[in-house]
């Protein structure tokens, strides 16, 4: 058949995979469930190694172009205080690159417009996958606006499911495994109307509760609030709730709610793939983004983490070797590096955001004792990571429409 690809779901990580194997040779289908691709969402902080691997792709520059650096801020007490601060520059000395904070919609949008029209597909749900023919997927879909209308079936040389957390591909190919579970944590958040902010980035830990934000370039921000709470729990007035849990607590966090349309608020209870995959690959089948590890939002990793393994999965099938091969060699980079961020965010969200009761008070003295640098350098345990070559465009002749 050749190198035909069919990428299911056009998130952040769908849509990196379908750029990279693209520029392995690959002809690309992504296609997505939801009929529009809105520009819903709010912000997103990329570390270096996102930003690295966005470069890989050759969409770096453009994400640089419509980002913030991330200089100034760094985690507070409800009463003000600093606990460390973040030292973007110090960052950039060692990475290249600061922490940078960009709407979701432009990341979307630039990652959407560096694949070629008429390779992204909505409006179609895949319903199942079939690989018991080696070498081969059968990808059925249907339209997903009526599931009265027969779909279609695809034939690929390769799937990369890119379905996020409640992943339907990966429950098919690993019936055993427990699936999502609860963080313990449910996030509001939203982006604001434009206002004026003394810093770039802040994090203020209470008593099982967070409020951050992150300046934009055109002056909005984005904050969310994350919370200790059982999943399930909507407000009526969210504004109006975050109002009364957060009373009391220094600005600009009063600013940034009175900044912000009450239609804006997204609510989401966090959910995260609390136990390991086996593997990232069954078959001819990839698993790719929160498909394969869903984690905890607390080191700001999860879609880095998912461009990271576009980027490995295209230089794997680029280097030449059958599929088969280069799938082995993404499952055996990709897990432990993935898994260990995974889990390195759960423990940071045990310290920092869920920490609650007398243990707060030990863990701001400790903090406030450590020595400077220790922000920057625990950054650095999961930014300072270097992708792979990717083919340069046009280096590879692609099998494309
Ligand atoms: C509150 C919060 C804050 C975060 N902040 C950061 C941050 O600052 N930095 C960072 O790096 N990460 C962050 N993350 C994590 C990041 O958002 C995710 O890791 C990333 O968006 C995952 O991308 P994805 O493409 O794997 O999955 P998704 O974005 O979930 O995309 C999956 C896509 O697949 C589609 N789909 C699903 N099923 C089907 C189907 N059957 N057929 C067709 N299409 C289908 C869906 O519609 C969707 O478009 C945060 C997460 C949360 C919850």
């Amino acid at each position: 058949m050749g190198n035909i690809a069919v990428v299911v779901g056009a998130g952040i990580g769908g849509l990196a995979a379908g750029i990279g194997l693209r520029r392995a040779g690959w002809k690309v289908r992504v296609v997505e469930r939801a009929p529009v691709l809105d520009d819903a969402g709010a912000g997103i902080s990329l570390a270096a190694n996102g930003i690295r691997a966005l470069d890989e792709l050759g969409v770096g520059a453009s994400v640089r172009k419509a980002a913030r650096g991330q200089y100034t801020g760094g985690t507070r007490t409800p009463g003000g205080s600093w606990l460390a601060r973040m030292d973007g520059a110090a960052l950039e000395r060692a990475l290249g690159a600061p922490i940078v904070g960009i709407p979701r919609a432009t990341l979307h949008r630039l990652l959407r417009d560096a694949l070629p029209p008429g390779s992204l597909h909505t409006g179609v749900e895949v319903t199942g996958v079939d690989h018991s023919d080696p070498g081969r997927v059968r990808v059925r879909t249907r339209p997903s606006a009526s599931s009265a209308v027969p779909g279609d079936e695809l034939d690929a040389d390769l799937v990369v499911a890119a379905d996020g957390v409640n992943s339907r591909t990966r429950a098919a190919l690993f019936p055993g495994h427990p699936g999502p579970a609860y963080s313990g944590s449910t996030v509001l958040r939203a982006l604001t109307e434009p206002l004026d902010l003394d810093t770039d980035f802040e994090i203020t830990w209470g008593h099982g509760a967070e409020f951050g934000h992150i300046a934009l370039p055109d002056g909005r921000a984005e904050w969310h609030a994350v919370l200790n709470g059982p999943a399930g729990v909507r407000h009526a007035d969210p504004l109006g709730a975050l109002r009364g849990r957060f009373a009391g607590w220094h600005q600009p966090i009063g600013r940034l709610l009175d900044a912000t349309r009450p239609e804006a608020v997204l609510h989401h209870d966090i959910h995260e793939l609390a136990t390991p995959l086996p593997s990232f690959v069954s078959g001819r089948v990839a698993l790719l983004g929160d498909a394969a590890h869903a984690m905890t939002p607390n080191l700001g990793q999860g879609a880095c983490q998912a461009v990271e393994d576009a980027v490995v999965l295209a230089a794997a099938l680029a280097r030449g070797a059958d599929t088969d091969t280069a799938l082995a060699a993404y499952d055996a980079e990709r897990r432990p590096r993935a898994q260990s961020v995974a889990t390195a965010a759960r423990k940071a969200g045990r310290i920092g955001q869920q920490l609650s009761g007398p243990a707060v008070a030990l863990r701001n003295a400790a903090l406030r004792l450590a020595p400077s640098g220790l922000a920057v350098r625990m950054i650095l345990r999961h930014a300072d990571w270097t992708p792979p070559r990717l083919p340069s465009p046009g280096s590879v002749t692609s099998l494309v429409e």
